[in-house]
């Protein structure tokens, strides 16, 4: 009898040997439920356990051993709920940016135009010869900016100003405020224009021109001819 108990003891005092040793895991919540069961059995019977547990700064003089079982079955499905919430939202938003990128980038998208795919007009109002550079794709916009020509253009090109022009997509979800492209010269006489991008007055012969730059080729454009609503292309 002596011995069993002796023996009971023993492995009593084994046990809470083991427990010290796991409560430092246990407080900080590294231990398993398993082990966490065990544990919280062994303080709801050993007084010496549990003072030596309050006195390692926890809460534990009442364990309450459903307690972390309680907030793994509350807690986890919702962090889990939460994480699915956010990855979804984080799905979305990455596809809207790519649909509002890729079509930003689909209209924004610009280049030089071909020779061939423009049309050009000539139309005078007044002393003012007007060309109109139009794309020949319907859903072709086409913008042009006034460049210097850094090539040797030669005597007759006028001031070696030439005209860049650029196409992009027409946005089906927005009306261009210009679809087509225009230049303009402005005849004082015969021998006399104003170009409107340098707003001086240049004299002209038959050989002047302007130069256009295209995606396949830089064309020469008569300036004189103009005054007859010609476009005439040069050699
Ligand atoms: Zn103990």
């Amino acid at each position: 009898m002596r011995n069993e108990k002796n023996a009971n003891r023993e492995k009593y005092e084994m046990k809470c040997e083991v427990i010290r040793d796991l409560l430092p895991s246990y407080l900080e919540g590294l231990t398993s439920s398993v082990s966490n069961e065990l544990i919280e059995n062994h303080l709801n019977d050993c007084g010496d356990c549990r003072r030596y547990a309050s006195e390692m700064g926890a809460a534990v003089d009442a364990p309450d051993p459903q307690a972390a079982d309680r907030r793994d079955h509350d807690i986890k499905p919702f962090l889990k709920l939460r994480k699915k919430i956010w990855r979804n939202i984080l799905l979305t938003v990455l596809a809207c940016a790519l649909v509002f990128g890729g079509s930003m980038l689909y209209f924004v998208h610009s280049w030089t135009p071909d020779f061939n795919d423009v049309t050009i007009t000539c139309e005078k109002n007044g002393d003012v010869a007007e060309l109109t550079f139009s794309a020949k794709n319907k859903n072709t916009i086409l913008a042009s900016y006034a460049g210097v020509y850094s090539g040797n253009a030669g005597a007759d090109a006028a001031d070696d100003l030439c005209l860049e022009l650029a196409a992009s997509r027409k946005n089906p979800f927005t009306t261009p405020i210009r679809k087509n492209a225009y230049y303009s010269y402005t005849f004082i006489d015969e021998d006399t224009v104003y170009n409107n991008n340098t707003s001086k007055p240049m004299d002209i012969t038959d050989e002047s021109y302007f130069l256009v730059m295209f995606g396949d080729k830089t064309v020469k454009i008569n300036i004189k001819d103009l005054s007859k609503e010609k476009v005439t292309i040069m050699k």
